[in-house]
């Protein structure tokens, strides 16, 4: 990256240039993930779709789970940059261990909004890679619209405590997560109904709560996915999670942070899956020369590096926004969306690129298919591909004055 400086079309002016101190995170989390995500043990979680807990619990130690905690709670105090780093470097390595990020993914959400309580019973042990968490907001009946039309999980207060009943699906880490952060309908009058949704901490092992894992599935396997139901399920009324019938709002403000780490992990992804396209047509001769000599190869090497350094950019602006701009939230809003979709849309391609130029040797028994595996979850999860343009044109239109869509 350059140091010059950039005004965008919105009028912020901000430099492309990473610290001394990013720059040495970024060379440490490459050091350890090239170190310890080895293909052999990704290949190995991706069959067994085990959650990497030995490489969770010793990236914790080094510092990479807890970099945007703050040290009152045992994270490094760092930033959304920082976070983007890691999650990029951990991809690059290997798609599948790297999922091991989706196991504190959702502390963030009580570090922002939670009771002092709250933050001390949950985050230390986050940072320590003691346990991992969750958050529930799909359900069966709602996934793009959930919160939006009104959830069918409800929650009343039934004396000190609050009494769930519903079903929640596709939760990530729901079958191994210490505890979830529930989306429940807390006023079912509300209007719109996301004004009536309430976060509602439940505990594994809580009487009511049923869990079964999701399987089979195409990939992201090192990240388990599982179905709650909650019948009847008491937890106290101080479990709740910030402030009542504001969940929705908690969550939308949580996911402009989320997706620029995802758009991050799809950028490393596609870095990874590059990479090794690379050096293989370098190394792989058909009629008597390596395949990087034909045009249409380096075509596809072209398409794929333009790709991933704009999905890059675009990533690392967001990431700069949230850290230096906080104020500026619609922008936040529209950057986490942008570069969550094309990250999302770069990785799927590039992976699908690599594997073409691995052909037989990528469809059987190589990383390529792996990573090929685990990109497509990232266009899908926290709003799918088609939900980001809808936000990305919708907040263009408010910038520029304009009627809403
Ligand atoms: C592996 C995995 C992990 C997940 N992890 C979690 C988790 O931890 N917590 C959690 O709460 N959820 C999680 N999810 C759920 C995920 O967020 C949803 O799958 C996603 O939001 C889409 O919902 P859906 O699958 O019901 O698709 P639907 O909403 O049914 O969408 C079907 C299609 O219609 C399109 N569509 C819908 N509405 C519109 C519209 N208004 N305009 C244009 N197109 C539209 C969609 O883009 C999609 O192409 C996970 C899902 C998976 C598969």
């Amino acid at each position: 990256m350059t140091s010059a400086e950039y005004v965008g079309n919105e009028g912020v002016k901000m430099r492309f240039e990473f610290t001394e101190e990013q720059t040495e995170i970024k060379r440490a989390a490459r050091e350890f993930a090239e170190k310890e995500f080895t293909s052999e043990k990704g290949r190995e979680y991706d069959e067994k779709y085990e959650f990497p807990w030995p490489f969770y619990r010793k990236a914790a130690q080094l510092g990479f789970t807890g970099t945007s905690f703050s040290e009152k709670y045992g994270g490094q105090g760092l930033g959304c940059i920082e976070a983007c780093i890691v999650c990029e470097e951990f991809n690059r390595a290997d798609s599948t261990i790297a999922a091991l990020l989706a196991g504190i993914g959702f502390g963030g959400l009580i570090e922002k909004f939670g009771t002092e309580e709250q933050k001390e019973k949950y985050i230390p042990r986050i940072c320590k890679g003691e346990i991992a968490c969750a958050m529930a907001l799909t359900e069966p009946g709602h996934g793009s619209d959930a919160g939006l039309v009104g959830l069918d999980t409800k929650a009343v207060k039934d004396g000190d405590n609050w009494k769930i009943n519903g079903t929640k699906t596709f939760i990530t880490c729901g079958d191994i997560a210490e505890f979830t952060i529930v989306c429940c309908q807390t006023d079912p009058n509300a209007s719109p109904p996301h004004r009536g949704v309430s976060q509602i901490i439940v505990e594994k092992g809580t009487p009511g709560l049923d869990i079964s894992a999701l399987k089979p599935k195409m990939g992201f396997r090192g990240a388990p996915q599982a179905e709650q139901s909650f019948n009847d399920v008491k937890v106290p009324v101080s479990n709740l999670l910030g402030q009542e019938n504001r969940g929705f709002h908690q969550i939308m403000a949580y996911f402009d942070f989320s997706r620029a780490a995802i758009a991050a992990g799809a950028v490393g992804i596609a870095q990874g899956a590059f990479e090794r396209a690379l050096k293989y047509s370098t190394e792989r001769e058909q009629f008597f020369q390596p395949v990087h000599r034909f045009q249409f190869t380096q075509w596809k090497i072209a398409e794929m590096a333009m790709n991933i350094e704009a999905a890059r950019l675009l990533t690392y602006k967001t990431a700069w926004l949230i850290d230096y701009k906080p104020d500026k939230q619609k922008l936040i809003t529209k950057f986490a969306s942008m570069a969550k979709a094309y990250a999302a849309k770069t990785s799927i391609a590039t992976t699908d690129a690599a594997l073409q130029i691995f052909a037989g040797y990528g469809y059987v028994d190589s990383d390529i298919e792996r990573f090929y595996r685990d990109a497509r979850i990232l266009d899908i999860i926290e709003g799918t591909g088609e939900i980001q343009r809808y936000i990305v044109a919708r907040e263009t239109y408010r910038e520029m004055n304009l009627p809403l869509p």
